[in-house]
């Protein structure tokens, strides 16, 4: 548990590599505690995205700092409680969702300059509700305060075939070598680069899902909010 609270508002921070499950148990558990998701991923998608359209090199960190000053990026929720993304006013997220922009938003989230852009909006959004947060650094920089903290992992080899069945159901399927290849690439990136790596914050309960369910890792989830809330 972190310092003294200065909000009504509770605040769940979950961290953990890509394909550990974060967003589908993040959501499943705000639903159930009636908090709201965000999902902070999407937001870096969604300057990774623009950054492919203007063809720059995401890993160019002052090509990608040109094009902040450009870029207008809006979380709206839907009537159904989902979030949509908005870039410049257009709803982009089911345009952000490729394998394409998963690679370039690692490398345009890897600049300090962009992590400062994107700071501001994410840590408004847990000002005014109760949030369940999921990315890469909300429980070490992005809500340092976070009443509930949990890093959330499995075995690459896990990770990368939820991802392979991921795809399979979306009528979009890739070889599992490949998806394993990358989901180590890109979890290095993020582990190694030297603005807010991902890491589990001091005070982060760790949840390793390899061999849970989801069933399982969501019931595991809401113990840990209920004992460190005290619902
Ligand atoms: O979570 P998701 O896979 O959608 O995130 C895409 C990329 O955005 C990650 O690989 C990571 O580089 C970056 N990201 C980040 N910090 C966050 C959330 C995502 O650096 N809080």
């Amino acid at each position: 548990m972190t310092s003294k609270k200065e909000t009504p508002w509770v605040s769940v921070a979950i961290d953990g590599p890509s394909g550990a499950g974060k967003s589908t148990l993040a959501r499943a558990a705000a639903e159930k505690l009636n908090f709201i998701y965000v999902d902070t991923g999407a937001i870096y998608r969604t300057v990774g995205l623009y950054a492919l359209r203007r063809g720059a090199d995401p890993k160019d960190e002052a090509a990608a700092e040109k094009l902040l000053p450009e870029i207008r990026v809006a979380m709206e929720y839907a009537p159904n409680g989902l979030q949509r993304m908005l870039l410049n006013g257009e709803d982009v997220t089911d345009l952000i969702r490729t394998q394409e922009v998963s690679m370039t938003a690692s490398a345009v989230a890897a600049h300090r300059a962009v992590r400062t852009f994107l700071l501001k909006m994410q840590r408004e959004m847990a000002e005014t509700r109760s949030v369940i947060m999921d990315g890469r650094d909300i429980g070490t920089v992005v809500l340092p305060k976070a009443d509930v903290k949990i890093f959330l992992t499995a075995s690459s080899e896990a990770r990368a075939r939820r991802r392979w069945l991921e795809l399979q159901r979306r009528g979009t399927p890739k070889e599992f070598d490949e998806i394993l290849q990358e989901t180590v690439r890109r979890d290095a990136d993020d582990a190694n680069r030297a603005v807010a790596p991902l890491r589990p914050a001091a005070d982060a309960v760790t949840l390793d899902t390899t061999g849970l369910n989801f069933e399982e890792s969501l019931e595991r989830i809401i113990e840990i909010i209920r004992e460190r809330i005290g619902l």
